[in-house]
């Protein structure tokens, strides 16, 4: 029986729980930019699930590697070798720059990964006393919803119930290198930090932090742990948006773009004096590095160089936020962003106006109650940005 986007609404809502609050939206259909309701109406993604979707919905390439894929073979567990994740380690590999590669598949757990390779290496090869380890987070961050990634994070909310959290973790403000010098001890296994804060309404560090954070790191033997999952893969108009500040992490932790929204897969990235402290034993995921999500992170990172999905990001991201930076009101606070990564920050609370934008077909998540974030997949079109802007300068424009 054909079901409407209200029936299917009471449906989902009837046996979920009630842990996100989505726009009153049915989404059952996606190609590049766009998506279709049950009823057949057209929306534009402007947030690409969180940029997961940086290559578009349903591209292609991707689809058709999963098809191929899922005939072969879809799971091995790592029991047994596959046939696919040899290609997908040389893929990251050549990515990142670092020569070894850790597969799980969702971002918390990557983090998770990252959190245990930087706390095994301060005690085998830093000499940190045990259990002593610590690791620096930045305040307002976002690593995710598991038990590590919420006792790193600063959000009451995310932590209210759940305790006990995880000890030896440290919070300091994002952007405060005084801060971050304060905070480290000879205990410091790292410090983790987003290049470009997403969830915290993409928020910028301000210029030569990230570099002066690497620089300090390695005078203390700490650990620089990038995590990449949203800012990553060509989002901010960089390979990865510690490239802005021209700094190479000791570890990236990859996820979201890496299964270009097809499925699920993440990665910790680093060289072997680091995720060398892992043996067999000591981590692992059934379904972690399965050769259906290898197939398809091999070609969702082969579109995003074949269709040059980074220079894109950069080019008409500048140009999208120049026109965004046109438009009149006075609750406008700020337009902000690098590459397809832009926040538009209003002084009072962007939900309502993110469903007005729905109503106008295009689809804006608040983050952060005032911030509009504005991060397309990466194969828009210069005319598919000139329509966006419209909608949004009907929306918030005034006078
Ligand atoms: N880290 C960052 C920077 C993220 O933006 C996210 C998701 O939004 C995560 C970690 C968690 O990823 P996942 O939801 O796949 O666990």
């Amino acid at each position: 029986k054909w079901l409407g986007t209200q029936d299917i609404i009471k449906q989902t809502e009837q046996f979920g729980a009630n842990n996100y609050h989505p726009l009153p939206i049915v989404i059952s259909k996606g190609k590049g930019v766009w998506v279709w309701d049950p009823e057949g109406t057209k929306y534009m993604d402007m947030l690409s699930a969180y940029s997961a979707v940086n290559q578009g919905h349903c591209h292609p390439d991707i689809i058709q590697a999963l098809k191929d894929q899922a005939e072969r073979i879809t799971l091995t567990s790592r029991a047994f070798h596959n046939d696919q994740l040899g290609a997908f380690y040389s893929k990251v590999a050549a990515l990142t720059g670092k020569n070894m590669v850790l597969p799980m598949n969702t971002g918390a757990e990557a983090v998770e990964t990252a959190v245990k390779a930087a706390r095994r290496w301060a005690y085998d090869i830093k000499g940190v006393q045990e259990n002593q380890a610590e690791i620096i987070v930045c305040e307002n961050n976002f690593h995710g919803r598991t038990m590590t990634a919420v006792s790193l994070s600063s959000n009451t909310e995310y932590k209210r119930g759940f305790g006990p959290m995880l000890p030896g973790i440290k919070v300091v403000p994002y952007g405060d290198i005084q801060a971050l010098k304060d905070a480290i001890t000879d205990s410091t296994a790292a410090f983790l930090v987003e290049p470009i804060q997403g969830e915290a309404g993409v928020i910028i560090p301000p210029d030569g932090y990230l570099a002066e954070a690497a620089t300090l790191c390695q005078s203390k033997q700490v650990l620089l742990i990038a995590d990449e999952i949203q800012s990553g893969l060509g989002r901010s108009g960089k390979r990865f948006a510690i490239d802005w500040a021209n700094i190479v992490p000791d570890m990236y932790i990859l996820g979201k773009a890496l299964g270009g929204g097809v499925m699920p897969i993440s990665a910790v990235a680093g060289n072997d004096d680091i995720l060398g402290v892992f043996e067999p034993g000591s981590h692992g995921s059934t379904f972690g590095g399965n050769p259906l999500a290898c197939a398809v992170s091999v070609a969702a990172l082969n579109v995003l160089e074949e269709e040059k999905l980074v220079e894109r990001s950069l080019e008409l991201g500048h140009y999208f936020m120049e026109k965004l930076k046109t438009i009149q009101n006075p609750i406008i606070k700020e337009v902000r962003g690098r590459g397809l990564f832009i926040g538009l920050e209003l002084t009072e609370p962007a939900r309502p106006y993110c469903e007005k934008l729905k109503e106008k077909g295009l689809l804006c998540k608040e983050t952060h109650e005032k911030v509009i974030r504005l991060a397309p997949p990466l194969v828009i079109s210069k005319e598919e940005i000139d329509w966006a802007f419209n909608q949004l300068q009907a929306v918030l424009h005034q006078g």
